[in-house]
């Protein structure tokens, strides 16, 4: 029997587990399968800013995986990928275990590269708190709330993409004393159209966050330097910078693009390895670029699950083909939230209301037993 190896339980991949523990509640004759992720949950980045919000609870935000393994042969390893060697169909774990497989598909997210953030901003690995891993951030996050109970806190977010943005707003709502910063290195929601854009910056405004349009050169206990020299006094330096490729991908073999990140075909197949898959953050397309993001990374998830279906049982595979504008939803802390669709904006408490019942209702999916039939 062939062994389908999934590394990572990302977005696309809770989709594939759900389809193959469907496909054998049927009958099907499924391949032997293992996943590998370090986690018996995955939590899901859209909710985290409204926990950090206090809006949800973490048990709220995440999608277990235990009723998506229940009743299936899938084989779960508690443990993460080390090293890939892609030519001899062979994975190293962190405990330094082997495992050998026939086909494998990665969808183990994009990482906060430490090593190279410490060389970019000395300091931030003593004092950073990441936002990635996003499950080790949800679990110290309770910290900050409690030491803001003994203290005003000073927080600066380093970073201002769509989660730095989105934290400091969160920051804000939940920790009313506290003074909050947000370092955006001259670039606010650069991915965003100029009418979203501004609506952010009017939002952060309104919440009394401080922007600057400067970088973090370094971290010292209870200070921020500034690439324009200033200094910021700062308990929690919150650091939401963008995200790298994994290290363990160099030595792989697979092809990967410029910045490390796998390329894959529009089948989501390795442009070298055609047994290696890859969706979400870590891959790359490249027949066209397309964003980093968890509403990208879900898409492919339907994609994904019917072209390993597909190439494990000799059929064809179809290109996938994402919208080239999705639905972007920013929330501002207060259950209030920026919508965004290609040149397209709105703003309100609306939009939070919409983006509270696309997310729940994603994790719902995964949480009825429907398994159970
Ligand atoms: C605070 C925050 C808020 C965000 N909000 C949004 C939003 O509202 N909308 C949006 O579109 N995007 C959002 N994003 C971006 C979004 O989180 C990512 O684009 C998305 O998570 C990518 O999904 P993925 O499936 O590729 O990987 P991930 O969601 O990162 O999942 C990776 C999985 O692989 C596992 N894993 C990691 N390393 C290994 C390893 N070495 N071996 C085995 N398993 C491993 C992890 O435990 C996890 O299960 C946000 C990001 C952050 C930080």
């Amino acid at each position: 029997m062939k062994h389908l190896v999934l590394l990572g339980a990302g977005h696309a991949h809770v989709q594939v587990l759900k389809r193959y523990n469907e496909l054998i509640r049927h009958g099907a004759l499924p391949p032997k399968i293992t996943l590998i992720t370090p986690h018996p949950r995955q939590l899901y980045s859209g909710m985290v800013p409204g926990y950090v919000a206090g809006h949800y609870a973490l048990e709220q935000c995440v999608i277990a995986l235990e009723p998506l393994l229940a009743g299936s042969s899938i084989r779960w390893l508690q443990d993460s990928v080390a090293a890939l060697d892609a030519a001899n169909n062979r994975v190293t774990l962190d405990d330094g275990s082997v495992l050998d497989f026939d086909w494998l598909s990665v969808n183990t997210g994009a990482v906060q590269d430490r090593q190279r953030l410490e060389l970019l901003m000395p300091g931030v690995r003593e004092h950073g708190l990441f936002v990635r891993p996003i499950e080790a951030f949800g679990t110290l996050w309770p910290r900050v709330v409690a030491l803001a109970q003994s203290q005003a806190l000073r927080l600066a977010v380093v970073g201002g993409g769509a989660a730095g943005i989105e934290l400091a707003m969160a920051v804000r709502h939940r920790l009313p004393g506290a003074a909050v910063t947000l370092l955006t290195g001259g670039a606010l929601a650069a991915n965003y159209p100029a009418a979203a854009q501004a609506r952010v910056m009017e939002a952060l405004k309104n919440r009394q966050i401080t922007v600057l349009p400067d970088s973090a050169s370094r971290f010292t206990e209870g200070e921020v330097m500034l690439a324009s020299g200033a200094r910021l006094v700062c308990d929690v330096p919150l650091i939401a910078t963008g995200a790298q490729a994994p290290g363990w991908l160099q030595s792989s073999g697979l092809a990967l693009d410029a910045q490390g990140f796998v390329a894959v075909d529009a089948c989501l197949r390795s442009t070298s390895h055609p047994h290696v898959f890859a969706a979400g953050d870590v891959s790359s397309r490249v027949d066209r670029p397309i964003a980093r993001s968890g509403v990208y990374a879900v898409r492919a998830g339907a994609a994904l699950a019917n072209n390993l279906n597909a190439a494990l049982s000799g059929q064809a595979l179809k290109a996938h083909q994402p919208p080239v504008h999705t639905l972007n939803l920013l929330s501002c802390g207060d259950r209030q939230a920026v919508a965004s669709w290609g040149p397209f904006s709105a703003q309100g408490r609306w939009v939070w209301w919409l983006k509270d019942r696309i997310d729940r209702g994603f994790i719902r999916r995964y949480q009825l037993p429907d398994h159970q039939g």
